[in-house]
């Protein structure tokens, strides 16, 4: 699969001098599966510069979108996705129960409310809500998708993507603590991340900052990187970085993160999930 990072930031947008090399846009990222099918996973505001490109690509847009949550940062690029306004796109949502109601309460409802000037009805692409990750794990193309629920308020999934040997786990809005609920515990998290090739979890704060901040389901670098080590994964893209951290600070958290790494004698490597990278696996 090759992967590309869209959106990075969490909460919020933050463009900006000072968030260049992370970016700005919130959580969006394009899987390109093995059997060549196109998975999105979520629809924060960098889904709008994705669905740009893919216009241009061709004429017939046709999608996988699956959403962690519906929480702002993760759906509010969905009205600027040009292709939902063409005849020609196909959309198949999947993901948390919720995703239905988060990718069309943005637009206008009967009642004129203001929030934006197009219904979700007079959408011309055809928009299908498939209902499988709710009641299982669901295989595209070959990719086997399985979920895992977020330690979130509202809640949310977390998803792993397994092709042949290769596996990637992806878990944002996840807080990571001993006083979990059940089933969303620390060693839950390590069982569902076990030998990933590559994991990209929520680390939006520091350690200095995570006691101000409990509860409100977001995970400290220690935290995220500990998940990395007993779970042994390979690669680790810290993610959702906040939207007052500037390209410096993420810059030296990952330093920070690579010390304790080679602290512990490991071969973990360590990155920040940076806007428009690409990963292939
Ligand atoms: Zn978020
Ligand atoms: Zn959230």
């Amino acid at each position: 699969m090759k992967v590309t990072f869209w959106g990075t930031r969490g909460s919020i947008p933050a463009p900006g001098k000072e968030t260049i090399i992370y970016g700005g846009n919130t959580t969006c990222l394009e899987f390109i599966l093995q059997g060549g099918s196109r998975v999105i996973l979520d629809a924060g505001s960098g889904i709008r510069a994705l669905g740009e490109k893919l216009i241009t690509e061709s004429e017939d847009v046709d999608v996988y979108l699956l959403i962690t949550h519906i929480h702002w940062d993760h759906v509010m690029g969905f009205p600027f996705f040009p292709p939902i306004y063409k005849p020609s796109t196909k959309i198949r949502v999947d993901g948390y129960h919720t995703c239905m109601k988060g990718i069309s309460h943005a637009f206008d409802t009967k009642m004129g409310d203001g929030f934006f000037p197009v219904k979700f009805n007079d959408l011309k692409a055809d928009i299908e809500y498939l209902d499988r990750l709710g009641n299982g794990s669901f295989e595209i193309d070959g990719t086997l998708i399985e979920t895992i629920p977020l330690h979130h308020p509202q809640g949310g999934f977390g998803y792993r993507f397994r092709e042949g040997d290769k596996t990637l786990v992806f878990i944002t809005d996840n807080e990571l603590t001993e006083k979990a609920w059940s089933g969303r515990t620390p060693e839950d998290y390590v069982a569902f991340c076990k030998d990933a090739d590559i994991l990209i979890h929520d680390a939006q704060y520091t350690p200095l900052e995570i006691d101000e901040r409990r509860g409100w389901g977001h995970s400290d670098y220690e935290a995220t990187l500990d998940l990395a080590h007993r779970a042994e994964v390979k690669q680790l893209f810290l993610f959702h970085h906040d939207p007052a951290r500037t390209d410096a600070e993420v810059a030296a958290i990952r330093m920070q993160c690579e010390e304790l790494t080679a602290g512990k004698n490991s071969s973990l490597v360590v990155e920040a999930a940076k806007e428009a990278d690409e990963l292939v696996l």
